[in-house]
């Protein structure tokens, strides 16, 4: 087994002992890999070993990747900051955004999804920790947002996204998955359908699986290190 193999099933072997933990079913996680920085070559392993979803965060870096890969029938979804510039080529590129957090984007994002193609599918980013310096809506603006971006033709609300503040000790991890659950559930009982709660990475995918996530979002544990280029 490669490296990358290896690393995938122990990934795959910790959700489902996290699930069996938290009494769920390991099938109720979807495994995002998240494969920033690293070259085609490596998601072709992934792929091998069984992996289908591919997250990236650079737009340009993506596109790249895209073409290298377009033999292979990767779902590509977006998890990094979204420029206005931007929106026509994320939504002519992916089949999941999971960082909305403004209204204008998602319309956009909704106006310019190709017709051919199936809605896209959308979480919103929520800056579940109050971070200064995090992108991400407010929790108490989430609310109105999801209920407005709910309404565009083209987008498909699936759920809310969240990247907490860091933290070693696990039931710290746990209290900004808790909280990002039950808005999610909030909003379900105000009448929408959102399914997804995309929420832990490489260090807190645990804590994240015992508080509901449905999909994790993992690139180091996968793929090692990143090692980003200067400027
Ligand atoms: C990079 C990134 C991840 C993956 O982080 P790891 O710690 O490498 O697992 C997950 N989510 C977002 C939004 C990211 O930018």
């Amino acid at each position: 087994m490669t490296t990358i193999a290896s690393n995938l099933q122990a990934v795959r072997d910790a959700i489902a002992a996290a699930a069996a933990g938290a009494g769920r079913q390991a099938n109720e996680i979807s495994l995002l890999a998240v494969s920033k920085t690293f070259a085609p070559d490596a998601l072709r392993e992934a792929y091998r070993a069984g992996q289908t979803c591919f997250a990236e965060s650079y737009v340009q870096e993506a596109l790249d990747k895209i073409a290298a890969l377009q033999d292979l029938p990767i779902a590509w979804h977006y998890i990094g900051p979204i420029q206005s510039n931007k929106t026509r080529t994320i939504a002519e590129n992916f089949a999941w955004v999971h960082s909305v957090d403004r209204l204008k984007i998602a319309e956009r994002l909704s106006e310019q999804r190709p017709a051919h193609l199936p809605a896209l599918q959308v979480c919103l980013q929520v800056n579940i920790s109050l971070e200064a310096s995090k992108s991400g809506v407010a929790p108490n603006e989430v609310g109105a947002l999801a209920h407005a971006i709910a309404k565009l033709p083209n987008l498909k609300l699936r759920g809310l996204m969240a990247v907490p503040a860091p933290s070693n000790d696990v039931t710290a991890q746990r209290l900004p998955f808790a909280r990002l659950r039950r808005l999610r559930d909030q909003l379900n009982q105000q009448g929408l359908q959102l399914d997804t709660l995309s929420m832990g990475m490489s260090h807190d995918f645990a804590a994240a699986i015992a508080e509901g996530a449905t999909m994790v979002r993992i690139g180091t544990a996968i793929f090692g290190d990143r090692i980003y280029q200067k400027a």
